[in-house]
């Protein structure tokens, strides 16, 4: 019989199995349930609809049998078996050993890491055998097959005999005890029943095993010992049982097994509906996001389940993208097991459901950030960034349900998290907009030009550090009936209308002159002005109007699709200080040497740019400049 081997990186994921230090060897045992579990959901499914199945829903079963003499475990399932290609492909290259691309050459120790964060399946179990036997028979099929592997080099299969039927029977040859690692507790009966009862009591099909009880009888020294086919399992699933009978670590656990986790959630949300939309709802948000999560590849879904039958893995219509992280279960008993997936989409139970759950998910955020700020914080950390992406996206269909969650930073408390609601409760009397600054750290916005006058004039800043923030709340418009201003925005309405009148009239005195200058920088400037916001610095940047803000044109310019051809450019202006010394020296260059005020109005719109973050057009005219400055 010819020996195959393994694809290449199941190579790797099975080398790591079999040299594992991962402590927690014994999650062997559920991935293996769980696996004949999805066996028996498959063809469970299909007698639903065809009778020539034969089987009723009691005749399903997962079978444990131990052997302590020859050191093995088996489980075998009456599920929809494999055929031969079926066996190749599924154990000959793991789908999973894909997410080792994610992984540099492991180093020892890294696995503990991998083992956890995947979870490997069925390779879990060369971390405790030896060897392993799988018997398989495909549902329909008259021929079985045996594949044998040792891990190490390669696999075997062989046509065999299975005569109860399909099904999938796994033998596990443990491995030899070693001082560390007592493999023979595996085929210990007692070890046997509190791993299933631990991860695999949900499940729902029985799982069986023969179990040997010691029984002392009075009028006898010795035990009579006596063996009984027991059920282990108690078959509920989780979410069917009351919350008074769960504990925290219940809920833990079946979080950590069933969407394959190594961090406990940070919270759940177990409901029960019954009214218009009858469902159990039992949901997660997990303590970090998967590697995935901010990427295409991302899938967003539900676990969906018709009175207790999986009917979809991954119902993407039950959540909302805003809440896509949310991981969790769904049963239903109004909806049919056939219904496909366009059909779904429609269905006006699944449009209720999904309406409860967001609203369910909103009030748990809703009271973690009322109840448990340093917890709400840190799922905002990880999380926080998809309830902004879901305003923009949405065109402002979520603003209800997002903004009281959002959180930024700013001025108010040196850059700790803030929500719309603390900032409006602490707006001045007369102060009439939410300010927000755009740029890359809070260090780098503290040192806006601008922000010295807001801080002057006490109001607090919201400091916009990631791209989508100001696209966000320009969807949003107001919080409150309280507008969004960018600080960089043209007229922050700051001044006392003597201010203003003062302002005005030394605009219209120096009018010429800004015409002059903008002259010299028309191509990159609408207009060159007197700023109202600037206390020390000499000048800024602000926009003039228009769409674009200058943050949005850093953002667009920097996408990865932009190739720049469809470079977009914000309408900017020039502010220029009235209260600072270059004031008067460019009053004076006006009048005496217009071709210096030229070069000065240059450079100042480049210092203007490089504090916005902004790049130079012309670095080494730049450069030049200011030598020929330095060598006056
Ligand atoms: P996963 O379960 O995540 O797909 P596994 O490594 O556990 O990964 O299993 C690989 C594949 O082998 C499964 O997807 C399934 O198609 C098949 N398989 C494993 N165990 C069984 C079984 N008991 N009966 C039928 N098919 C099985």
């Amino acid at each position: 019989m010819q020996t195959k081997e393994f694809k290449a990186e199941s190579k790797r994921l099975l080398d790591m199995m079999i040299n594992s230090i991962y402590t927690h060897k014994e999650i062997f045992l559920r991935e293996i349930i769980s696996n004949a579990s999805d066996a028996i959901d498959k063809l469970y499914f299909k007698s639903l609809t065809d009778t020539s199945v034969g089987l009723n829903k009691d005749d399903f079963a997962i079978n444990i049998a131990l052997d302590s003499e020859n050191k093995t475990i088996t489980v075998s399932d009456n599920g929809i078996g494999m055929t031969e290609d079926e066996l190749e492909n599924n154990l000959g290259t793991i789908a999973r050993s894909g997410s080792l691309a994610f992984k540099n050459d492991n180093e020892l120790g890294e696995d503990v890491d991998i083992i956890g964060q995947f979870g490997v399946g069925f390779y879990s179990t060369f971390m405790v055998a030896k060897e392993v036997q799988v018997l398989t028979k495909a549902y329909g099929s008259d021929k079985a097959y045996l594949w044998k592997s040792n891990g190490v080099d390669g696999y075997t299969v062989e046509e065999a005999e299975k005569t109860d039927g399909a099904g999938t029977t796994i033998t596990m040859y443990l491995k030899d005890d070693t001082e560390d690692e007592k493999y023979s507790r595996f085929c210990d009966q007692y070890q046997v029943q509190s791993l299933v009862k631990k991860y695999s009591d949900y499940i729902r099909f029985p799982i069986k095993m023969e179990v040997e009880h010691t029984n002392y009888t009075e009028n006898s020294d010795k035990p009579e010992i006596t063996k009984e086919i027991e059920t282990l399992n108690s078959m509920t699933p989780i979410w069917k049982k009351n919350k008074n009978e769960l504990t925290d670590d219940d809920y833990n656990n079946f979080y950590i097994e069933k969407f394959m986790d190594y961090e406990p959630p940070i919270t759940h949300i177990h409901s029960k509906n019954e009214g218009i939309a009858t469902y159990d709802a039992l949901l997660y948000i997990p303590a970090r996001a998967p590697f995935d999560y901010y990427s295409k590849d991302y899938e967003k879904g539900l676990q969906l389940y018709s009175s207790g039958v999986l009917i979809m893995e991954k119902c993407a219509d039950l959540l909302p993208d805003w809440f896509s992280f949310v991981k969790g279960v769904v049963d239903s008993e109004d909806l049919s097991l056939n219904i496909s997936r366009e059909l779904l989409q429609q269905d006006r139970q699944v449009k209720i459901i999904a309406k409860n759950l967001e609203k369910s998910i909103k009030n748990e955020l809703t009271k973690m950030l009322k109840n448990d700020r340093e917890k709400y914080e840190k799922f905002y950390e990880v999380f926080g960034l998809q309830f902004k992406f879901g305003i923009y996206q949405s065109y402002g269909s979520a603003n209800d349900t997002l903004k009281d969650l959002l959180m930024f930073k700013s001025s108010f408390n040196n850059g700790e998290n803030v929500t719309l609601k603390e900032y409006v409760s602490r707006m001045k009397e007369e102060q009439k907009y939410i300010f927000y600054a755009c740029g890359e750290t809070k260090e780098r916005i503290e040192q806006l030009p601008q922000m010295e006058k807001l801080r002057d004039k006490g109001y607090e800043v919201l400091y916009f550090t990631q791209d989508v923030d100001e696209f966000a709340i320009k969807v949003m418009i107001n919080y409150d009936g309280k507008v969004f201003r960018s600080i960089s925005d043209a007229d922050l309405d700051l001044d006392t209308e003597e201010e203003k009148e003062e302002a005005k009239k030394l605009d219209e005195e120096n009018k010429d002159m800004f015409t002059f200058m903008q002259e010299a920088i028309s191509d990159k400037v609408k207009s060159v002005r007197l700023s109202k916001k600037l206390k020390s610095h000499p000048v800024c940047l602000s926009s003039d109007g228009g769409p674009i803000t200058i943050e949005m044109e850093k953002v667009l310019n920097s996408m990865p699709q932009n190739d720049g051809s469809n470079r977009v450019k914000a309408e900017k202006a020039l502010e220029i200080n009235p209260n600072h010394a270059i004031f008067e020296k460019l009053k004076n260059l006006y009048t005496t040497d217009k071709d210096t005020l030229k070069d000065y109005t240059k450079l100042l719109y480049d210092q203007a740019l490089l504090i916005e973050g902004l790049s130079i057009d012309d670095p080494v005219e730049f450069a030049n400049l200011i030598c020929e400055l330095m060598s006056k």
